[in-house]
């Protein structure tokens, strides 16, 4: 079944080139979510590759992150995390900076992100659309752990496999993708 999904994702993949910038191609996932069959499709088999690490919540980077963490949440019965950019957040926050291949950017969570969950552990599933270099999920994953949650999984429903992202990913938490380009 994954199989098939991975090429049904893979085929409605619309490539953008040169956005946001030239040099880059953009992996344009709004036709996944056009199509009411292959969204609910692509969100089952999210679930379906989390479910073996047995985490007790989701968290999703904005802001396709959220898209698709979202309803594996609430499928799973499951709270959400919403890992945000600055100024996003109207609580507390807590906050990452990390490097872009040009520049800097900063994510945020809630302070109290983790207290939704009613276990002594919080073992926290990050999603997000797509996994690049890696270095916007490894800054999730230092929030996540700083708030005193074990990250479980990083799942992405594409990988862009010749930028390695996984590399600086595994040695804390398994990854896992729908489709490796
Ligand atoms: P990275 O931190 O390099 O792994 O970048 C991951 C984040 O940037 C994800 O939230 C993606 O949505 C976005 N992103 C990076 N590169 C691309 C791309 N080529 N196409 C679509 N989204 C991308």
């Amino acid at each position: 079944m994954l199989q098939t999904l991975e090429n049904t994702i893979k085929d409605s993949l619309r490539d953008v080139p040169d956005f946001p910038k030239p040099g880059i191609v953009f992996k344009d996932i709004t036709p996944i979510l056009g199509n009411p069959v292959i969204f609910n499709q692509t969100i089952e088999g999210l679930i379906e590759i989390i479910k073996p690490f047995g985490a007790n919540a989701i968290a999703g980077i904005e802001a396709r992150g959220f898209v698709f963490g979202a309803p594996v949440a609430a499928k799973l019965n499951l709270p959400f995390i919403p890992v945000r950019k600055p100024g996003k957040l109207p609580w507390k926050t807590r906050k990452v900076a990390y490097a872009l291949e040009y520049g800097e950017a900063t994510i945020e969570v809630h302070e109290d992100a983790l207290e939704c969950i009613n276990q002594p552990l919080a073992k926290v599933a990050i999603i997000d659309d797509l996994l690049a270099t890696g270095g916007t999920t490894q800054a999730a994953c230092k929030l996540i752990s700083s708030l005193g949650g074990e990250i479980v999984v990083c799942a992405f429903v594409v990988e862009l496999g010749f930028l390695n992202g996984r590399q600086i990913l595994k040695d804390n938490s398994a990854v896992c993708s729908l489709a490796r380009l």
